[in-house]
């Protein structure tokens, strides 16, 4: 095989927000938590003719907030749009969405790989990866209904009918399955950070739609360049819900790509989907065009117009996003790169480091536990912090580490003493009473005035009486 190859893969990312009610209905949105199918419903959301949509605000401020943060224009004017087409979990035979005026254009992410580690098999030859993708777009539109196949019948349920639900999509930039895979851990985690949708792959609250076609080098000094030699098809693979899986699919469909075009074949354009038993995508569907869509304003919702000062205010309520997170708690807190990272993967891990930190400054000042102790004991003993509150661990840390002050030799006096001084204790201790080691360990205790571990202590006591 004497071509030289070049894979071209963009994305298309569906992420559900979590606002309070739907789209453009004030029917509740928690389909996933509801307790019966088609609760959550009204004529908007079940597309009764005549039924009039209002845009929720929330969702419009949230796509604005995530544009914003993905580094996107926000056009002063937008509108939605009826994508028609049909298919029974659309009963109103459209989709209303955005097409020519979408909420945000035209941003970027920067992506960067790790360092390798020993166990990461790379396939990719230009590791490590450091980059910039840009996104075309992030609009707003509806969920639709979700059909369920069971007993050779297919049901449908309305409660996630006109779920708010974003569309980001990546200029073709991604060169690999890696990148594609990068790509998404950070956008979503950014998503997480911004607290604008559970973003939960499982549950489909983000889907992922990798499109990929392979360009075929034709000279092999020849530089590629984007819009004069994009190919003349695309494969879209559909509703995927890992991001190994996109990975997968990804460098599956880069292979099978070249093998066709080795034969002289162009692949065709379609919608395929991934098969994660068998490890392959299979053909679903001939890819439709935007013009089979028929797309046109919606009109039954007024454009959207911002004023400067609307988008300001949007975009003073972005948290602080992993990335500036990251180099403040190196440089604040002098931890290392590594410890840093994990410490911001989410932002739960974060507040509550902080928040132990602040704990630790405000009513143990004299423990002298430094951020890096604390980074210590959260990372390598893997503390679950959905079940010990900061205090916990704080006041943890600090008794394990005042074990270490006391000095091996004092701790042995003071044994021996509280020992002498409590004879009936070690006698009852002796004759099989062994829950008396409780007072012992209590006596010296308070001998160390509270400092010592109490697990350390009852070991030596035990070890003092002969047992
Ligand atoms: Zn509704
Ligand atoms: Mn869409």
């Amino acid at each position: 095989m004497n071509n030289k190859y070049l894979s071209i893969i963009g994305l298309e990312i569906h992420v559900e927000l979590k606002t309070a009610s739907k789209m453009f209905c004030s029917c509740k949105n928690d389909p996933f938590h509801a307790p019966k199918p088609n609760i959550y419903t009204c004529p908007v959301c079940l597309g009764l003719p005549g039924a009039l949509p209002v845009p929720n605000k929330k969702a419009v401020e949230w796509t604005v907030m995530l544009g914003l943060t993905l580094g996107c224009e926000i056009p002063l004017e937008s509108k939605f749009d009826r994508k028609n087409y049909f298919y029974p979990d659309l009963p109103k035979g459209y989709q209303i969405s955005q097409y020519d005026q979408p909420l945000c254009k035209n941003g970027k992410l920067d992506i960067k790989s790790g360092k390798l580690s020993n166990h990461q098999i790379i396939q990719s030859s230009n590791y490590p990866i450091e980059k910039t993708i840009r996104i075309n777009r992030v609009h707003l539109e509806e969920d639709t209904a979700k059909l369920i196949h069971q007993n050779n019948q297919t049901l449908i349920d309305f409660n996630r009918s006109g779920v708010p639900l974003v569309e980001i999509v990546t200029e073709p930039d991604l060169r690999s399955g890696e990148e594609a895979k990068l790509f998404l851990q950070k956008l979503h985690q950014i998503i997480r950070y911004l607290g604008i949708s559970d973003a939960n792959m499982e549950k489909g609250s983000m889907r992922l739609e990798p499109n990929i076609s392979v360009y075929k080098v034709p000279e092999v000094n020849k530089v590629y360049k984007e819009e004069i030699d994009l190919p003349n098809y695309k494969v879209e693979v559909k509703n995927i819900n890992s991001f190994n899986f996109v990975k997968k699919a990804i460098e599956y469909e880069v292979d099978r790509q070249i093998k066709l075009l080795d034969e002289g074949i162009t692949p065709k354009q379609e919608t395929r989907g991934w098969d994660e038993k068998k490890g392959l995508t299979l053909p679903q569907r001939s890819k439709e065009e935007a013009h089979d869509y028929r797309y046109f304003p919606e009109p039954d919702i007024p454009p959207i117009t911002w004023a400067k000062s609307q988008i300001t205010d949007v975009k003073s309520q972005i948290p602080e996003l992993p990335n500036v997170k990251l180099s403040r708690f190196i440089k604040d807190y002098g931890l290392p790169l590594w410890g840093a990272e994990r410490l911001t993967e989410n932002r739960e891990i974060a507040e509550y480091f902080e928040a132990g930190l602040k704990i630790n400054d405000l009513r143990f000042k004299n423990n002298n536990i430094k951020a890096k102790d604390l980074a210590n004991w959260l990372l390598n003993k893997k503390i679950d912090i959905s079940k010990v509150p900061p205090e916990e661990l704080i006041k943890q840390i600090s008794t394990a580490k005042i074990v270490v002050q006391v000095d091996e030799k004092e701790l042995d006096k003071i044994i021996k003493l509280v020992l002498n001084n409590n004879p009936k204790a070690v006698t009852d201790y002796k004759s099989g009473k062994t829950g008396v080691i409780m007072f012992l360990v209590g006596m010296t205790m308070k001998q160390l005035k509270g400092r010592g571990d109490a697990q350390v202590i009852r070991e030596m006591l035990e070890r003092e009486m002969g047992n």
